[in-house]
């Protein structure tokens, strides 16, 4: 059977995706590129806005039309489906997770088959040097704009013991190890008990990884400002080599007004700023990105200035910004004040401005200075580099010699 992979959405679903891929090899499966040539397409969906729908839409559409095969959609999209995405043309399974047993049988398979910590997902399958590690799947928490919590779940940490053993299979062919999940700043959370004294973290789970795993470099995924801890904030500044100078820190809203209608309880637009200018003192380098959610229902021109202003005063080297789109499941689609797509699209604008302007100034400042490089692309006569603070330099590949991880100089 050819099958044919698409994944849509965040690291955690490309590791999901990985996973499921994997199994479909094992058990005899061959994968193509070209959907035309596949009898099952697997497109791992994504509800975190509209647009990603739209596109998982477009390209079931376009499967069906290329050729024969059927499509079974798996993950959170299909989750939440009421019928809709079922209805698609030659979609033969709609699953609600991305379990590889589960997607198997979807496709016919009978039994089951084990997908190993030797087989851990790589991230960029061209260069083999940088890889994903899912540490946890879910979140506790409700945002009212996410209909993620709905679709995975909640918080599931793995064990520090099996984290360790895929890292270490991970390492040996990877330079670069990035911790993803959905909410990973409450790693452990769920398996701290009440009456024991034992620690699970997520500082925890990286001194234990780094100590086990010295050879590799970690990077943080997504991680909450608030919930980098002591023990983080201290491999963050005195481990460069085994833990990436980078934070993606989401920050949404720098009005405290719209982070309580987001449901974003656990920190507030000072907080928020605490933390990072506490850490940006203290770290010689750090890449530091954020989400931004733009034209929040009831958001004010006032908070949408306090966006701006915060994320004018923080030392940000790049913004993610989201143009607010409603989600039928998430509770932000009934919240009053809903603002005209013009609004939404202009306060769109005026963050992505600033994003951009702190992009060009922080590689301005970097441009001429040293950085641990990892390569993690090549085409066209180049490699792609990516620095411990998030920077990718291209290099002519006559220049290198070969090694995933070297010092390189920001051009
Ligand atoms: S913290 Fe909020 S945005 Fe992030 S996964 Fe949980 S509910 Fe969604």
């Amino acid at each position: 059977m050819n099958v044919y992979f698409h994944t849509f959405g965040c690291k955690a679903n490309q590791y999901d995706t990985e996973r499921v891929r994997q199994a479909f090899d094992a058990s005899g499966a061959t994968v193509v590129d070209d959907p035309a040539f596949a009898d099952l397409a697997v497109i791992n969906s994504c509800t975190v806005t509209n647009e990603s729908e739209v596109k998982l839409r477009r390209l079931v559409r376009h499967v069906a039309n290329s050729g024969h095969a059927q499509t079974i959609v798996m993950g959170c999209a299909a989750a939440l489906d009421s019928g809709a995405i079922a209805a698609l043309p030659s979609v033969r399974a709609v699953v609600a997770n991305a379990e590889p047993d589960t997607v198997l049988r979807a496709a016919g398979f009978a039994g089951s088959v084990e997908v190993g910590a030797q087989h851990a997902a790589p991230l960029h399958a061209a260069a083999r040097s940088r890889a994903l590690l899912k540490i946890q799947d879910g979140c506790d928490e409700h945002c009212t704009f996410c209909a993620t919590t709905l679709a995975r779940g909640n918080n599931r940490s793995r064990p520090v013991d099996e984290l360790i053993e895929e890292a270490r299979a991970l390492a040996e062919q990877h330079a670069e190890i990035v911790l993803t999940g959905v909410h990973i700043g409450t790693y452990g959370h769920d398996r701290s008990h009440a009456g024991t004294t034992a620690r699970h973290t997520l500082g925890a789970l990286l001194e234990a990884l780094i100590t086990a795993v010295p050879t590799v470099r970690f990077r943080l995924g997504s991680v909450e400002a608030t919930e980098v801890d002591d023990t983080l904030a201290r491999l963050l500044i005195d481990a460069p080599r085994n833990l990436a100078a980078h934070l993606h820190a989401p920050l949404q809203s720098g009005s405290n007004r719209v982070l309580r209608r987001m449901g974003r309880h656990w920190y507030t637009a000072e907080s928020y700023r605490a933390r990072i200018e506490w850490l940006a003192e203290r770290m010689p380098v750090l890449g530091l990105g954020a989400d931004v959610i733009a034209g929040f229902p009831g958001e004010t021109l006032e908070d949408h200035d306090s966006s701006l202003r915060l994320l004018e005063s923080l030392p940000f080297s790049y913004l993610h910004v989201f143009p607010f789109s409603v989600r039928p499941d998430a509770p932000a689609a009934r919240l009053a004040g809903q603002l005209l797509p013009d609004v939404v699209r202009e306060r769109a604008r005026e963050l992505r401005e600033v994003g951009e302007a702190k992009a060009t100034a922080y590689r301005a400042g970097r441009v001429g200075q040293t950085a641990d490089g990892v390569v993690t692309g090549r085409g066209k006569g180049q490699i792609e580099v990516m620095t411990e603070d998030y920077l990718s330099v291209y290099l002519d590949t006559d220049l290198w010699d070969g090694r995933p991880r070297f010092e390189v100089t920001v051009n």
